[in-house]
C-alpha cells in the first residue's frame, strides 16, 4: 500500500527534498561492491516518496556509472561523507559518549545500522514533516533501532534549545553532534545560534561534526553539470537551496569558545579509504569542508 500523501508531500517540497537525494545516494552505496557505508533502509525512503520512486537506487539503474554527475560523483561523495561520519561517532562512543544528537537527521537511519554500544540515545532532529515520513517506512520495513531513538520535530532556525532539553536530552553528559548536510541551507545567523547552543549544552568529552561550504561558489563552479541534473532530473535546485550569504566562521568561533577544532577536505578521506570523489575542474565539491571538533578537557558545565 502506498504511503498516503499526507506524508509524502512533505518530504518532497523545499530542502526536505535534500533528504531524499541523499538516501538514494546511500542506497546505490550500499550495492557497490565497494561500498563505503551501507544503509539498507535507505531505498525504502526513496522507493515510497512519489517524488522519489523512479530514482535510481543501484548501481545498475546508473548507465553512466562513475561518470554521472550525480549519481556517480556526488553519489560517492555522500558515501565517503556517510563514512567519515560513522567513524567520528563511533570514535565518540569509544571515548565515552552515550548521548548523541544528529540535527537536520533528514532520514539519516544511524539509530538503526550503526554498532552503539548499551546505553545510547540518539536525537533525531529534523522537521515535522520529514519526521512523519520517515516513522512511516521504519514502521513499515519493521525497523528496530539499535539504540534508544527521540525524533524530535522543530525548525532549527528557531531556539530549540528547549525542546531538547524536554525531549530527554541531558546537558551534563557528553554529546556527540553531528549537522551532515545541514548548515548550507541555514541563514548565518540560524548557524551562529546553532553553534552557541551547541556550546551551552556540551559537557566535557563532547564532539560535534559538521559539513559547510567555506565560501561561496564561483559562476563557473555554479555552472557544474551537477546542478544542472539535480534540478533537471530530481527537481531539487541545490544552488537556490544554499544560502550563499556571508558564513560564519564556526570553526574559529569553537575554537574561541575552547574546542579542539580540525578542518578536513573531503579529499582526505578519499585518500584514507582509497577511494571517493577527486578534484575536478570547476569542482562544487572544492569548498566543502567537513569540521570536527571537541571539548577536550574543559570542566563540567
Ligand atoms: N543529515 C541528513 C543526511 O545527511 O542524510 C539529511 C541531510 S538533507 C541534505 C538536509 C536536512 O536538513 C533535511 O532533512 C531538512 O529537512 C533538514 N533541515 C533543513 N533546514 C532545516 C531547519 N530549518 N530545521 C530543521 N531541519 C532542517
Amino acid at each position: 500500500m502506498p504511503v498516503a500523501a499526507g506524508l509524502t508531500a512533505g518530504v518532497a517540497v523545499g530542502v526536505a527534498r535534500t533528504a531524499l537525494l541523499v538516501a538514494a545516494a546511500r542506497a546505490i552505496e550500499t550495492h557497490r561492491p565497494d561500498a563505503l557505508a551501507t544503509d539498507p533502509l535507505a531505498e525504502h525512503f526513496v522507493r515510497a516518496a512519489p517524488a522519489s520512486a523512479d530514482w535510481p537506487v543501484h548501481p545498475d539503474q546508473v548507465p553512466l556509472g562513475a561518470a554521472d554527475p550525480l549519481w556517480g560523483r556526488l553519489g560517492r561523495y555522500f558515501g565517503l561523507r556517510t563514512r567519515a561520519l560513522d567513524d567520528h561517532l563511533l570514535d565518540s562512543v569509544r571515548t565515552g559518549v552515550r548521548q548523541v544528537v544528529i540535527l537536520g537527521a533528514g532520514l539519516d537511519t544511524r539509530a538503526f545500522r550503526l554498532g552503539w554500544p548499551p546505553g545510547c540515545t540518539v536525537h533525531e532532529i529534523d522537521t515535522g514533516e520529514v519526521l512523519a515520513f520517515k516513522q512511516e517506512v521504519l514502521d513499515r520495513a519493521g525497523a528496530a533501532p539499535v539504540a534508544v531513538r527521540r525524533p524530535l520535530a522543530v525548525d532549527l532556525r528557531d531556539d530549540w534549545e528547549q525542546a531538547l532539553l524536554d525531549s530527554g536530552f541531558s546537558p551534563t553528559a557528553p554529546t556527540a553532534w553531528l549537522a551532515e548536510g545541514l548548515l548550507l541551507y541555514l541563514p548565518a545567523g540560524a548557524e551562529r545560534r546553532l553553534v552557541a547552543t551547541v556550546d551551552r549544552l556540551s559537557a566535557a568529552g563532547s564532539t560535534l561534526a559538521y559539513e559547510i561550504k567555506e565560501v561561496a561558489e564561483s559562476p563557473g563552479v555554479r555552472a557544474n553539470p551537477v546542478y544542472a541534473a539535480a534540478r533537471e532530473r530530481l527537481g531539487i535546485d541545490l544552488l537556490s537551496l544554499f544560502d550563499t550569504r556571508p558564513r560564519p566562521d564556526s570553526a574559529g568561533e569553537l575554537a574561541r569558545r575552547g574546542w579542539t577544532v580540525e578542518v578536513r577536505r573531503p579529499y582526505d578521506f578519499t585518500v584514507l579509504h582509497g577511494r571517493g570523489p577527486l578534484p575536478e575542474p570547476d569542482d562544487a565539491l572544492a569548498v566543502n569542508r567537513w569540521v570536527f571538533a571537541s571539548t577536550g578537557s574543559r570542566p563540567v558545565r
